[in-house]
């Protein structure tokens, strides 16, 4: 424990220092949320590069929960769904019924650009469409992958911080 607490104090604050806020508007629908958005995770049929990102995203250097948002286990308990990939056939029913048991009012964000518009995806056998197709999308990050400092804007679009 001594050997923690000497290596907190010496190693110090790892986390990069926070960025302005995003210059554009929030997206109407993230009005309600005060602050803070509890988020839901799906991936729709992703290669797993976004979601390297996104653990970025949260973790120590990018540090996405200090503006307010956190990742949940249930989208009973989530304001907000953050969808990776372009969506697969056995995934567009899932989606939807993830999308319908998530609490309104409800937001939901593309991240990268297979959520987009099926990217490199687009035209695959197996492919019912991008996350726009099957339920409505508030908020799209670009990119493949996006950044973590896109998928931390986008998070700061919605709690406003
Ligand atoms: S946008 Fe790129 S990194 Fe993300 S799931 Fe599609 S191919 Fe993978």
């Amino acid at each position: 424990m001594l050997r923690l607490w000497r290596k907190i104090r010496t190693v110090g604050r790892v986390a990069e220092p926070a960025p302005l806020p995003p210059a554009t508007d929030q997206p109407p629908a993230a009005a309600a949320l005060a602050g803070s958005v509890q988020i839901r995770h799906v991936d729709a049929g992703s290669c797993n590069g976004c979601e390297v990102e996104i653990g970025s995203a949260f973790g120590p250097v990018y540090d996405g929960e200090r503006y307010g948002a956190r990742l949940v286990a249930s989208p009973r308990h989530a304001d907000a769904l953050l969808v990776t990939g372009v969506v697969t056939r056995n995934m567009a029913e899932p989606l939807r019924r993830t999308f319908e048991a998530v609490p309104a009012p409800k937001l939901v964000v593309a991240v990268g650009d297979c959520a987009r518009n099926c990217g490199v995806f687009a035209g695959a056998y197996g492919v019912a469409g991008a996350v726009g197709d099957i339920v409505p999308v508030d908020l799209e990050i670009a990119g493949c992958p996006p950044r973590p400092e896109a998928i931390v804007d986008g998070l700061r679009k919605l709690t406003g911080r």
